[in-house]
């Protein structure tokens, strides 16, 4: 493996942790420089936007006029999906069913912020609880493979039960807080594969599993990118794109309306991962993805270069209570903490370790930039 030499962007704070970084002459990264080309100008959260958002409300409700409800809302518990909820009921005016999956990591917080705020709303909640055993196998076969992407079994579950629920049901309409103001740089490939190739996922649980996934919620990102969207019609509408959505902002509103309660970090609503990307990640990989979360929020003006950078300067588990994590985690795979330490200990390995259809995905990428329908840069 060839050493770079270490480099960080001068516009956000993306570095060589990123192993396929590139940066151009006055040292500003491919991340920055794809937003300003490919993203900032085709995004429209000002009132062009809402007025095409506003057309693809008026599809949804006379759409699903005759149903109990005319969409479904994804809710994680996080800002992003909890806002998008109170925007759908009280802005939209729709009709949701919020959608939550348990993947068994949910903190405490998370639950009783999506409770609260659906009562509050006067909204219908289904929650998909995911079977235990077979997560935590398949969650302990992605510490085994020593990958970085321990979140695919979360994330997995939480997709494929949200587009499977909509094909069974009928739905022709999720709506997802997925969002450029906050998620505008994709993580690097290397810190975080495509948790939809369950070619993937079925090989790492096929070596390092020991059960069989009889229920656990699986869909292929060619069935729903492909079979689901153009078969059955199931559309993906992401409306905080076309509103002016502000983090703060919006963290305020839901917790003077609501009594929400806000988590240290972004995607902390789940105790797994706050322990997987503040402390197993950077630790064991060198990959902190506070850096992503970060720049984008620098490279929409929400956060200051500087302050990101004193952020990061700092590790994001609390010393004094890492301790207590790792033994949390541990017990909740089955393991003891020493057994947990081994596998940290081991060496690291990538994606490209095992079967994926990362070749398929490459092509198909390259194909939607061409016909303009991806912005974000993938490579
Ligand atoms: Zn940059």
């Amino acid at each position: 493996m060839s050493i770079k030499k270490y480099q960080i962007c001068t516009n956000c704070i993306m570095d060589t942790s990123d192993p396929r970084i590139t940066f151009d002459d006055n040292g500003v990264c491919d991340h920055c420089r794809n937003y300003y080309k490919n993203i900032l100008p085709s995004w429209l959260p000002n009132e062009r936007g809402f007025q095409i958002l506003k057309k693809t409300i008026n599809k949804i409700k006379a759409e699903g006029a005759r149903r109990d409800h005319d969409c479904l809302v994804g809710i994680s518990g996080g800002v992003d999906s909890s806002y998008l909820a109170y925007l759908a009921k009280e802005e939209f005016g729709l009709r949701p069913l919020i959608f939550h999956v348990d993947t068994g990591w949910n903190s405490q917080l998370a639950v009783n912020n999506i409770e609260m705020l659906t009562e509050k709303l006067g909204l219908d909640l289904h929650t998909e609880v995911v079977d235990w055993e077979e997560m935590r196998d398949l969650q302990l076969a992605f510490f085994k493979a020593q990958v970085p992407h321990l979140d695919t079994p979360q994330d997995h579950a939480i997709f494929a039960a949200l587009y499977n629920f909509a094909a069974q049901h009928g739905f022709k309409y999720i709506l997802t807080g997925a969002n450029y103001s906050t998620e505008c740089i994709y993580n690097p490939l290397e810190w975080h594969y495509h948790a939809g190739d369950l070619i993937h996922l079925r090989d790492i649980h096929k070596r390092f599993g020991q059960r069989p996934l009889s229920t656990f919620p699986m869909a292929d990102i060619l069935t729903y990118k492909v079979y689901y969207r153009y078969m059955k019609g199931i559309r993906v509408v992401k409306p905080l794109d076309y509103v002016r959505y502000i983090k703060e902002n919006a963290m305020r509103l839901l917790i003077d309306r609501f009594g929400w309660q806000k988590y240290p970090q972004k995607h902390y609503e789940s105790r797994f991962t706050k322990f997987y990307e503040g402390y197993w990640l950077p630790k064991k990989f060198g990959y902190d993805k506070r850096r992503v979360q970060f720049s984008n929020l620098i490279l929409t003006n929400q956060m200051a270069r500087e302050d990101a950078l004193d952020r990061v300067s700092h590790p994001a588990y609390d010393g004094r209570t890492i301790s207590e994590d790792f033994e949390y985690i541990a017990i909740k795979l089955g393991l003891s903490a020493s057994e947990l330490r081994d596998i940290m200990n081991g060496p690291n390995k990538s994606y490209r370790d095992y079967r994926s259809r990362w070749a398929v995905f490459a092509l198909g990428t390259i194909i939607l930039r061409i016909i303009g329908i991806e912005r974000k840069a993938i490579r």
